[in-house]
């Protein structure tokens, strides 16, 4: 069967057609300027990309103009709207609801509503791809797949803040984790292609991308993972601050006459990589800055791995030992650098890299030697993919 594959983001949407069967990507692309002026980026398999600017004053009309690219008479990747048999759409925060993925009905909606109090950026933008879908496709089933699902499986311990407990049992504050869908699909993929049995396995996966996260799976269920009540907490990320002292905000806000809200920019969109180098989020920047004399480059590279080393450690212990280290994602995929700076904290737990295997990039290897206590692995990430897999499973 065919599943369309929806990212509805509040300006922007990322789509996939997958065969399920052959897991083949028929066309992808993305809308962008979604409410501003319109922008259609559409790419059949085999084709060059197409790019068409058009207005898209709402997600209806982009959505629409999806369709249309798909079922276009030249380029389409399908005869008609009849091909897709599923739609499986990524929803940021499923709060305690849904620990699984789901088909979607009214009440289904109605819970993921009420989860936007915690993902106020996120949630009402995946809602609308699902209600537009549900409109435009109203007789093929619909599926949301959450980044917090996977990480339902934590303990109270791994969970709870140090708050009044109220606070959790009146405002469901605790930590929720996000990613889930990647950690979920390369933790599995891992211990498929380490050749460990999933049932019998203790895995650290290390996503690193413009948004990090480091999560603990024990016999495939996540056990700890470093985001929290939002994507704010955690590993120092692209442009977010990751894990601070919580009194630097009050600090900051003197120093620097700012409120709540001001602050809250500061952590989401000015810290991280960017605020520390001064140069850029961007790893590949990072490293040449750094490559060329550049102190705080280099520095926010360092502060970047000796966390991920902590973090990592942190879940050995959780775990009571590890089986194998995989690293996915932009940064995980791409930046032998990062991996190797992160596995030199890691020569007590036997590791050794092969530095002609961590010089490759973004390819399934292990990067570790024959001789490492703890295998060492690059599995590149496939979000949209597992979306296919979790839809096809429902429907
Ligand atoms: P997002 O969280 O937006 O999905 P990605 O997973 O695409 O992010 O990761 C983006 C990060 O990956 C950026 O910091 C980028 O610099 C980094 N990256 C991509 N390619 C490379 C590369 N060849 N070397 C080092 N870093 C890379």
């Amino acid at each position: 069967m065919n599943v369309l594959v929806i990212n509805c983001g509040s300006s922007s949407l990322k789509y996939q057609l997958i065969n399920s069967d052959t897991e083949a990507v028929l066309a992808k692309g993305l809308c962008e300027r979604i409410g501003i002026d319109g922008r259609l980026v559409y790419q059949k398999t085999g084709n060059d990309k197409e790019v068409t600017e058009a207005a898209m004053p709402t997600h209806k009309e982009a959505i629409q103009m999806v369709l249309d690219a798909l079922t276009n008479a030249k380029t389409g990747a399908i005869k008609s709207l009849d091909q897709v048999n599923a739609v499986g759409h990524r929803v940021v925060h499923g709060g305690e609801k849904f620990a699984s993925s789901v088909v979607i009905n009214e009440e289904v909606i109605a819970a993921i509503e009420e989860c936007s109090d915690l993902a106020p950026l996120h949630n009402p933008a995946n809602l609308i791809g699902i209600r537009v879908c549900s409109e435009l496709m109203p007789t093929v089933p619909q599926v949301a797949v959450f980044d917090t699902a996977f990480h339902q499986t934590m303990p109270a311990k791994a969970y709870l803040y140090g708050l009044p407990i109220e606070y959790y049992k009146n405002y469901k504050v605790r930590r929720y984790g996000f990613h889930g869908t990647s950690h979920s699909f390369v933790s599995k993929h891992a211990a498929e292609f380490l050749g460990l049995d999933l049932d019998n396995s203790k895995i650290i996966v290390c996503h690193l991308g413009n948004g990090s996260s480091i999560s603990a799976v024990v016999n495939g269920k996540c056990v700890d993972t470093t985001m929290g009540l939002t994507p704010l907490e955690g590993v120092v990320m692209g442009t977010r601050s990751g894990n601070i002292d919580p009194a630097i905000m009050e600090y900051i806000a003197k120093k620097e006459n700012l409120d709540i809200a001001g602050i809250m920019n500061v952590l989401n969109k000015k810290s991280g990589l960017q605020g520390l180098s001064g140069v850029s989020s961007d790893m590949r920047d990072l490293e040449s800055a750094a490559d060329n004399g550049n102190e705080d480059a280099a520095n926010a590279m360092e502060v970047l791995c000796y966390g991920i080393a902590k973090f990592v450690g942190g879940y050995v212990a959780a775990m009571n030992g590890v089986d194998a280290i995989v690293f996915t994602a932009g940064i995980g995929e791409n930046s032998g650098t990062v991996r190797s700076k992160v596995a030199s904290y890691l020569g007590y737990l036997g590791i050794e890299l092969d530095a002609e295997a961590n010089a490759k990039r973004g390819e399934d290897m292990v990067i570790s030697t024959p001789d490492s206590k703890v295998k060492v692995a690059v599995v590149p990430t496939n979000e949209e993919l597992a979306i296919c897999r979790e839809t096809v499973a429902l429907v």
